[in-house]
């Protein structure tokens, strides 16, 4: 990519975050008939919490709130889910309804009846209960059932219903005796709660052996990098090792997991920066966290290749199968170089249609990432729509022709990590002065084609699968090294028959 469309991009960036999000806004009637289907009026208390007393025409119904005004906390799009939530005068929670979400895995994924099911969990809940997602058993807390790939979704749902819940239940003393002072007054009892552990928390410690298993991993592919000189000599280890690495990432990362990095990541990032930033939110999914922190440390000394070579659960299930077919004795198709370079442009293009279309809403930014097909692959595991698992398994078959096709032309996120692989420290990969002048052996093999005529690497969309370092270092396979090699045993041949002929 040339220097200007990075500009470009940088700069729509700096806009994106630099834009002022306001969520809250008053409950309106209409809002409010959402969880008290009889109401009339909806009248402001006044008092430290904004919220709403509720009436029909014959009596009060109870209370009711917004967690954008209450608790906005940006979820998995980067953006708050904003609920409505009703309270009795019993303190109980009545009812609690989505008005407005941007997350993708609600706008495709979850079914309506999935979210109905997990909202109606709240309902008969006393504003004395600490609810928390998967917190069954755990003294102090009330747990309930989270959704299979909506970890962040339902765990930021319920923390800012609970915190909701609580700040009114403090400011208006909820549930009310049979004579308490009217609400706002400052004679209402004072609610004490007992201090919380953050949500975050919760995850780390029931995660702890993924943790620690993908920690491993990463220093085990640390070491990789650090060695790579001498492992990439001994190859029967080094590819034993690399297939291991990537059936790894597919079945642990990947399937286990569900630890798959996607390019809403990214966007969501940008975007809770502009609109509420919350480490909280980031913390929820422990894997995905420590492996974005490994991608930020490892894309600014080696460049996205780490990622895109090593961890990524699709590329390796993309590299594994064109591993398999090659196996198997089919060489693939390789596009010419002319037309692997425009299609290259592809994804830079779908890349820059999300940003402008995320700047608008995560909603449609969320369906045109439905380009990436891990969502289906490794979240819903292909349970949804036949079109989406048609599509990814295509992909995957299309590896088999043309090795990682999806990353090479399609893939958004191997875009955005590319752009800040130009920054990178080190440059590890190794080349020789007849690296493209003429020979293009290395090229040849390098199934993502990120190896100009010339001989250069370009670093952008290398993966850094070390493949052609393998054969830097091979005396048969590298031209150079087997013409030094040949002369080298011509010379010892000939000093061998000297000393025969002496003696
Ligand atoms: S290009 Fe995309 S799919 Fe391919 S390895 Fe990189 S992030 Fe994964
Ligand atoms: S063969 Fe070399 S240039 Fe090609 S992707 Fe692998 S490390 Fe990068």
């Amino acid at each position: 990519m040339p220097d200007r469309p990075l500009l470009a991009f940088l700069w729509t960036l700096l806009l994106l975050t630099s834009s002022a999000h306001s969520w809250a806004a008053e409950l309106t009637l209409e809002q409010a008939q959402r969880v008290f289907p009889s109401a009339e009026t909806v009248t402001p208390l006044n008092g430290k919490a904004p919220a709403y007393s509720v009436r029909s025409a014959r009596k009060n119904l109870g209370y009711a709130f917004t967690t954008n005004e209450l608790a906005p906390i940006s979820a998995y799009s980067g953006k708050p889910i904003n609920t409505v939530v009703a309270l009795g005068e019993d303190g109980l929670i009545k009812a609690v309804e989505i008005l407005h979400h941007e997350e993708p895995i609600l706008v495709l994924g979850l079914s309506d009846a999935d979210m109905k099911a997990f909202i109606d969990q709240f309902v008969g809940k006393k504003t004395t209960d600490r609810i928390r997602v998967g917190a069954h058993g755990r003294e102090g807390y009330i747990g309930i059932d989270g959704i299979s790939g909506a970890t962040i979704t339902t765990m930021v749902l319920t923390s800012s219903v609970n915190k909701s819940v609580h700040r009114v239940a403090q400011a208006y003393g909820i549930p009310r005796s049979s004579t308490p002072a009217m609400p706002g007054m400052s004679d209402a009892p004072t609610l004490i709660l007992a201090e919380e552990i953050p949500a975050w928390q919760f995850m780390w410690e029931n995660r702890a052996v993924e943790l620690i298993v993908v920690s491993l991993a990463l220093l085990l592919l640390l070491a990789i990098l650090f060695f790579q000189d001498w492992l990439v000599e001994h190859t029967v280890l080094f590819h034993r090792l690399r297939v291991g690495y990537l059936l790894f990432t597919v079945f642990f990362i990947g399937y286990y997991c569900s630890a798959q990095l996607s390019v809403i990541n990214l966007l969501a990032f940008f975007h809770s920066i502009g609109g509420g930033f919350s480490w909280d939110t980031l913390l929820m999914a422990p894997v995905v966290f420590l492996l974005w922190a490994f991608v930020a440390i490892s894309i600014i000394l080696w460049g996205r290749g780490v990622y895109c070579g090593w961890l990524c659960p699709f590329g390796a299930a993309q590299d594994l199968i064109s591993k398999l077919a090659n196996r198997l004795g089919f060489e693939g198709y390789r596009i010419p170089p002319r037309v692997h370079e425009r299609l290259w442009a592809i994804k830079y293009f779908i890349l820059i249609a999300l940003v402008g279309l995320s700047l608008d809403s995560m909603v449609n930014a969320a369906k045109l990432a439905e380009v990436e097909p891990f969502k289906t692959v490794f979240i819903l595991h292909f349970m949804r729509e036949p079109i989406f698992a048609i599509y990814a398994l295509g992909l995957l078959a299309l590896s088999a022709v043309n090795s990682k096709f999806y990353c090479k032309y399609l893939c958004p996120l191997g875009a955005g990590l590319s752009f800040v692989t130009r920054f990178r420290i080190f440059d590890w990969l190794r080349r020789r002065n007849q690296c493209g002048k003429p020979c293009q052996s290395c090229a040849h093999q390098c199934q993502i084609a990120a190896i100009k005529p010339t001989g250069e690497i370009i670093d952008n969309e290398c993966h850094y699968c070390l493949e052609c370092q393998v054969t830097y270092w091979d005396q048969h396979r590298c031209p150079p090294l087997a013409e030094k090699r040949k002369k080298r045993e011509n010379r010892e041949k000939k000093a061998r028959g000297v000393i025969a002929s002496d003696s």
